[in-house]
């Protein structure tokens, strides 16, 4: 008989006790594996002492282990994709041929780890006799998609195909026994997809008992499946011996006291160092939790040699979880993590917060929900003046317009100093909207009605938002401009605007904008911005002795129940999409809610009227730098005198 080459070396393999199919995924990779060391030239079999918390993971994945799937939940630089993946992955090659699936982020990982990972490790170990020759390096091209996805073949048809999360066609049609899901925690929920790490799961089924899955990510938020995985796993955590006391502990950041009378609290565990102005001071020791005594970075190497994998669940079963801090980590020295935790706090935002727990530490990051809601007690105060009267401490007003099918409704509202409000009518136009009888009623208030206490707005706005009724809105708003002109003799004179709600970023970063339409100046809100402002100053009160709050809302003694609880109608949610991303929502409460609506108008009406107006053209008539209060003020004063 003549045996290819190839196969009488991989026999000699077997003889030589070097592969056979009772060995283990560390034994494995000891004996065969090899690896180039950062900096070395030359490759080497590769060994566990810089990282000897990967060996229990590795034998989890052993042919002859029962474990069916191991979530890690990791920090930076611990090697999992060197000293794990590439180890049980090679031994799927070489020891255990099965068809296994390689998932990450994004295509460019995928290519990084295919090209720049495996392919030099199967070469430097000798592994290319067992790799099938016709199809080495074959392409499988996806047209429908124009993405490439990587495959290996190896052993009795079996294969590794490498995908992107973002790229599901890749593996939709095949089966796996191993499947590794790397940086699960950020795969992206694909609309019509679910959950891809799910889906790339549900390809095993063929495989029974045989199949195993391995996530391995640096964790996100708190939710979602990779973190639901983790709980229900068996929450394994790499302990190790305190060289002082010998206590057995799990490395953690920073475990503080609760704060004294005085405002102090002391480090029970972790990292302790000196800082000035985000700056380090001192040389980052580890606290021992059990003997409070300190000790180096240089003591790592040899406690991490006698670490162990404990957890302190009584049932373990075949679905195993793991979770290990990058304080653990050979690459990533202590020093470096106490200044990504410094820079992190002079960045002082949730977000410098939260990638400093995900990435440094592996932690997940719970996010707490925000809702803000209206106080329940609003309009029981009574700020003394009824309906249609207008306050001494009123300056200026405004009036906006909301337009429904059968009626426009109306709010007109006095400003006073601090951005006081003062709500001074509220009125309803019935009348078919499609009809022009409810128009002239609306064009004679505008024109001949709309004067309170002697005050009249300058700048009429109406909510031209309604798709159906836009255009006509905007012949309305033309109509009376016209009119004005040619009663002032001045054709630059503008009584009404049409508005839009607009997305902020439409907006070029402030809360309102001005776009001109045939002719027509178009007025653009951010009702977000607005309405969050809204319920703050709603939720301010007066207090005795205090000076009235900025922004406070004053109602006449008059206005009917449900004028408030169209203004409570909404609240504001501050949450997470289900990609983790924060997110700002507005949930209705009720249907009806024109009053909030007319109060975001008047509220941006008074901003533009005093920066595009009032206050550019007091300062060129009297040369003197004018603010929203001194106008205000000489309004008020006006009033008195007349
Ligand atoms: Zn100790």
């Amino acid at each position: 008989m003549i045996l290819h080459e190839d196969f009488k070396s991989c026999l000699r393999d077997i003889r030589s006790g070097a592969i056979s199919p009772h060995i283990t995924v560390s034994q494995f990779a000891e004996k065969n594996r090899k690896i180039k060391p950062p900096g070395h030239k030359v490759y080497e079999y590769f060994n566990f002492d810089n990282t000897p918390y990967l060996r229990w993971p590795c034998d989890l994945f052993s042919s002859f282990d029962s474990t069916r799937s191991l979530t890690v939940v990791k920090g930076a630089r611990l090697g999992f994709t060197e000293g794990f993946i590439l180890n049980v992955g090679t031994y799927n090659i070489v020891v255990n041929p099965c068809p296994q699936l390689f998932v990450s982020a994004d295509q460019k990982l995928i290519d990084r780890f295919a090209k720049l990972k495996l392919k030099p490790v199967i070469h430097a170990s000798g592994f290319d006799k067992y790799i099938r020759a016709t199809s080495n390096n074959k392409k499988n091209k996806n047209k429908s998609s124009g993405d490439t996805a990587e495959m290996l073949e190896y052993g009795n048809g079996d294969y590794w195909v490498f995908s992107g999360a973002n790229n599901p066609n890749n593996f939709r049609q095949i089966g796996f026994q191993v499947v590794f899901l790397d940086e699960r925690a950020t795969y992206r929920i694909i609309d019509a997809e679910g959950d891809v790490g799910r889906l790339a799961e549900g390809r095993q089924g063929d495989y029974g008992l045989y199949a195993k899955t391995a996530s391995v990510s640096t964790p996100t938020i708190t939710g979602g499946s990779f973190y639901e995985d983790f709980l229900a796993g068996s929450q394994h955590e790499w302990r190790v011996h305190c060289p002082l006391c010998g206590g057995m502990q799990y490395l953690e950041f920073a475990k503080f006291s609760d704060k004294d009378e005085k405002g102090n609290r002391e480090l029970l565990q972790g990292l302790s160092f000196e800082h000035e102005s985000y700056e380090l001071r001192s040389e980052p020791m580890y606290k021992c939790k059990h003997c409070l005594q300190l000790f180096p970075n240089s003591e790592l190497y040899n406690i991490n040699l006698t670490g162990e994998w404990q957890t302190d669940k009584k049932y373990v079963t075949q679905e195993k979880s793991a979770r290990i801090t990058g304080l653990y980590s050979k690459f990533n020295t202590w020093d470096e993590i106490a200044k990504k935790f410094l820079q992190a706090k002079r960045e002082g935002t949730p977000a410098a917060t939260q990638s400093f727990k995900n990435l440094i530490l592996g932690e997940f990051f719970e996010f707490k929900q925000k809702i803000i809601q209206i106080r329940t007690d609003l309009g029981e105060e009574k700020s003394g003046y009824h309906r249609s009267q207008v306050p001494p401490e009123v300056g200026i007003i405004t009036c906006v317009a909301d337009v429904q099918v059968d009626r426009i409704e109306v709010e007109i509202k006095g400003w006073g100093i601090n951005k006081q409000s003062y709500s001074i009518e509220y009125l309803k136009f019935d009348g078919d909207t499609n009809e022009s009888e409810v128009w002239n009623e609306y064009e004679n208030f505008i024109f001949n009605k709309c004067v309170y206490a002697g005050l009249r707005p300058e700048l009429f706005l109406i909510d031209s938002g309604d798709g159906n009724k836009t255009a006509d809105i905007e012949d309305f708003c033309r109509r009376c401009n016209i009119r004005a002109q040619k009663e002032s003799d001045n054709p630059e004179v503008m009584v009404i605007m049409p508005l839009k709600g607009q997305s902020p970023k439409q907006i070029n970063n402030k809360p309102w904008g001005v776009r001109t339409n045939e002719g027509l100046q178009v007025f653009r809100i951010n009702t977000y911005h607005y309405k969050k402002q809204i319920i703050d100053f709603l939720n301010r009160k007066k207090k005795d002795d205090e000076e009235i709050p900025f922004g406070f809302c004053n109602f006449p003694n008059d206005y009917p129940d449900e004028y408030y609880n169209q203004l409570k109608s909404e609240k504001y949610i501050e949450s997470i999409d289900k990609n983790g991303y924060p997110v700002t929502k507005w949930e209705k409460l009720r249907d009806r809610n024109e009053a909030l609506d007319l109060f975001v108008y008047n509220l941006a009406l008074i901003d533009y009227l005093m920066s595009e107006m009032y206050i550019p053209v007091f300062e060129a008539v009297t040369n003197e730098p004018h603010n929203y209060n001194s106008i205000i003020n000489h309004f008020i004063n006006q009033r008195a005198v007349a």
